[in-house]
């Protein structure tokens, strides 16, 4: 088996059978011989290309002789979800270890936090305001960390946890080991590289470059017909599940509930909703009980739904990296997935187009939609028409070109 050359014990290559992996992804080819290595690792990869088995692989296999109940690994993650998600492998992987893992982030009572501290804990992966109030409190302590992960670090600085962070590592002994993934990597996350980690080995993959897997293209349409555009869209996609972008919380309840109403089985995930109802709307998208998921960029960012097939962009994003990080959550470790994105007739979108082709190397398909009427005043289109039950499976992708030739399926 592919996994063998890492010479990982037999308790962890029985669960990543059960995983059902069978060849490393490239940023675990790379990354986990140089973590075994003892060497301090600056992975850049996004989600989706396996990079959270890449550190948890080599972490299970280093504390697996140790002692247990002693503090030996954190990993910092700038969400709670991915938080969940990091412990959800580390869990699966480690499953015959005998080690523990716990998560830790706001939002959710201390005490239950700090009896399982108590107990004794070998993993924890935590968010970083809440990780510092547990050291504020003296409810943690990090003096044992063998191995530090700071995963999704662009993120965190995005999100302004990069003097939290610095504050953290001070707790943390400097003989560790360390490692650090980020989708990019602007000068602020250069420095704290240069800062906390020591001759680190570089891993790139595929960073600047969208996942192959995906397929690309773009609707314009103008503005005030954006959502009977999703509408149609929608209609006319043959989807498994779907999540849908919007700019605004605000717009992402609104879509979700537009959504609800022509039928969908839809869910929104945005900064509002209690850690309870963030997680069972999570839940219910992965299992397949909802089929569509609107979400923030914050929201989303790091949810690895691995049957997502098409990411709608409703609202482009602010940035060309944001648009990367939106549209790896479809195409997910080696399958196949659609990106649209619905640009509206304004300078901004036009502008972040341009930008966005320039990252990709070339124009994004501009596709239309048969049937649509694109010179509506406003939003005329009998609701009605979009009434129904979603039936994905049932419905054919009929696609019409600009020069309205009907393509029944575009090839991947
Ligand atoms: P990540 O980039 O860590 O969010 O992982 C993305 C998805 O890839 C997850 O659903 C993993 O379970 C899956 N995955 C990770 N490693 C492998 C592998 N070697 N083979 C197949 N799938 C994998």
């Amino acid at each position: 088996m592919p996994f063998t050359p890492f010479n990982l014990r037999a308790e962890i290559m029985k669960q990543i059978e059960e995983e059902g992996y069978t060849n490393p992804t490239p940023i675990q080819s790379q990354a986990i011989p140089a973590v075994l290595a003892g060497q301090d690792v600056m992975g850049l990869a996004q989600t989706g290309t396996g990079k959270t088995a890449a550190f948890v692989l080599p972490i299970l296999q280093k504390l697996i002789p140790g002692p247990r109940g002693k503090l030996r690994a954190l990993i910092i993650a700038p969400t709670r979800e991915l938080a969940e998600q990091i412990n959800e492998t580390i869990r699966s992987l480690g499953k015959t270890s005998g080690l523990t893992s716990l998560t830790i982030y706001g939002g959710v009572g201390l005490r239950g936090q700090i009896s399982a501290l108590k107990r004794g804990v070998d993993i924890v992966v935590a968010c970083p305001g809440r990780l510092l109030d547990h050291l504020q409190q003296h409810t943690i302590s990090l003096t044992q960390i063998e191995i530090l992960v700071l995963d999704e670090a662009d993120q965190m600085f995005d999100m302004g946890f990069l003097p939290n962070i610095r504050k953290i590592i001070k707790h943390i002994p400097t003989k560790r080991q360390t490692l650090l993934f980020s989708a990019t990597m602007p000068p602020d996350i250069r420095r704290l590289t240069e800062a906390i980690l020591k001759n680190p080995v570089t891993i790139e993959v595929a960073h600047t470059k969208p996942v192959e897997a995906i397929t690309h293209a773009i609707f314009p349409v103008k503005a005030h017909l954006k959502t009977d555009l999703l509408l149609a869209l929608l209609k006319q996609t043959e989807t498994q599940s779907v999540l849908i972008f919007t700019k605004t919380k605000h717009r992402a309840k609104s879509v979700d509930k537009l959504l609800k109403k022509e039928g969908y089985r839809c869910a929104s995930l945005q900064g509002n909703l209690s850690q309870g109802q963030r997680q069972a709307a999570l839940n219910g998208f992965r299992d397949g009980r909802f089929d569509i998921m609107v979400a923030t960029d914050i929201a989303a960012r790091g949810i690895d739904v691995s049957r997502v097939s098409h990411v709608i962009n409703f609202d482009l994003p602010d940035t060309t990296e944001a648009y990367i990080h939106r549209t790896g959550r479809t195409g997910r470790a080696s399958r196949t997935g659609d990106a649209y994105s619905i640009v509206a007739d304004t300078t901004d979108d036009a502008t972040m187009i341009k930008q966005i082709e320039r990252k990709m190397g070339g124009p994004l398909e501009r596709l239309t939609i048969e049937g649509f009427n694109y010179n509506l005043a406003a939003s005329t289109i009998p609701k009605a028409a979009f009434a129904r039950t979603h039936q994905p499976q049932q419905r054919k992708k009929t696609w019409g070109s600009s020069s309205s030739a009907p393509i029944t399926k575009r090839k991947r």
